[in-house]
């Protein structure tokens, strides 16, 4: 009841006492964001990314009209062009036409063609990030023009190389997660590590969980899910290549594919394989959160991953709605709001609302 008069220093001491532990304390306290327009994340899509929304998607269809099977190389190098730039960045940096004939297997009519680049692109993609020995992300061709390009030391698998900085833990153990039990992701074939299934509805994850995730890390054989948290990521950059050449080549309502499912599972992989390592193996989360490339990559691909997640076109990808849920996790966005802490990030603001 009795008014309090404070002198004006007094007063900016108390605002600037109440206004620095609010700040502090606004992630942990809040819903974490999906993507983060003050970090890494958006950062990439506000000022590198070049996206365009269906209604500015340049038009193919003379392309399509005078497709001839013998020319098929400047026809995807016409649509890529058009369509998806960092496409056409990625088979110039390959050496163009090896690269796409090892890839490319119809090329009657122009349809072939198109229903096979998101495979093309996503695997002269994985050939020029292997053609050097580093872990090199070539992520996209920016607005500008300039390729955006990472490069982030260790996190191979052990058994995948003889010299690491710091080796990093099999992906086949994502299937020893409690997340896991939330959609078993393989219970047909080939897998030999997962004994840890739980009840719940069966997608096609499982079919990139044979894929990705087989093996057993204790025995000498070398299979897929011995590779490491490098592997992980050269795998989660290709399958945005694929979501993206899928989108822009869509033409709305027709397109199904599975390639919004395999990047969502990628994202869920990611957030798991983050929040393993940090309660296990606390010297690769150190290593990992302490370097700041690895911490660009992650963001980067993060914030570019949902660019597209977020855009959708009809009928783009059946049964995608449960793995959305599971990326989505409260639990697992804090690991990526992590990484964001460790960016030097502490204000998230949601780009995508
Ligand atoms: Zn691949």
């Amino acid at each position: 009841m009795h008014p309090i008069r404070l002198s004006a220093t007094t007063a900016l001491a108390l605002i600037m006492q109440c206004a620095t532990p609010a700040v502090v304390a606004a992630a942990p306290a809040g819903a974490p964001v999906v993507v983060d327009r003050n970090c890494a994340d958006g950062d990439f899509v506000l000022t590198v990314e070049d996206f365009r929304e269906p209604s500015q998607f340049p038009g193919i269809q003379d392309l399509i009209n005078s497709y001839q099977s013998a020319s098929y190389l400047s026809f995807i190098d016409g649509v890529l062009a058009r369509r998806y730039p960092t496409g056409k960045r990625i088979i110039d940096i390959a050496g163009g036409k090896p690269a796409v004939d090892r890839w490319l297997w119809s090329k009657n009519t122009a349809s072939q063609v198109l229903g096979q680049l998101s495979t093309v692109v996503h695997e002269v993609g994985h050939g020029i990030d292997k053609s050097v020995p580093e872990n090199r992300y070539f992520v996209a061709r920016s607005k500008s023009g300039a390729d955006v390009v990472f490069t982030a030391p260790g996190m191979h698998g052990k058994g995948t190389t003889s010299n690491s900085p710091k080796y990093s833990m099999a992906r086949s153990l994502l299937l020893a997660d409690l997340d896991n039990r939330k959609r078993p992701p393989a219970q047909r074939g080939t897998i030999t590590t997962s004994k840890e299934f739980g009840s719940g509805s069966h997608g096609s994850d499982r079919d990139y969980a044979e894929t990705y995730l087989n093996g057993d890390p204790a025995n000498t054989k070398f299979e897929s899910g011995d590779q490491g948290f490098n592997m992980l990521v050269e795998e989660w950059t290709q399958y945005i290549n694929s979501m993206a050449v899928t989108y822009y080549l869509s033409s709305g309502g027709t397109t199904r594919t599975s390639d919004r499912h395999a990047l969502l599972t990628h994202l869920w992989w990611i957030e798991r394989y983050l929040a393993k390592i940090r309660v296990e193996q606390p010297d690769q989360y150190s290593y990992l959160i302490a370097s700041a490339p690895w911490r660009q990559t992650v963001l980067s691909l993060w914030g570019r991953s949902w660019r597209y997640l977020t855009s959708t076109l009809p009928g783009m990808e059946p049964d995608s709605g449960q793995v959305t849920e599971l990326a989505r996790q409260p639990h697992l966005l804090d690991e990526i709001q992590r990484l964001r802490a460790g960016h030097g990030c502490d204000n998230p603001v949601e780009l995508f609302p």
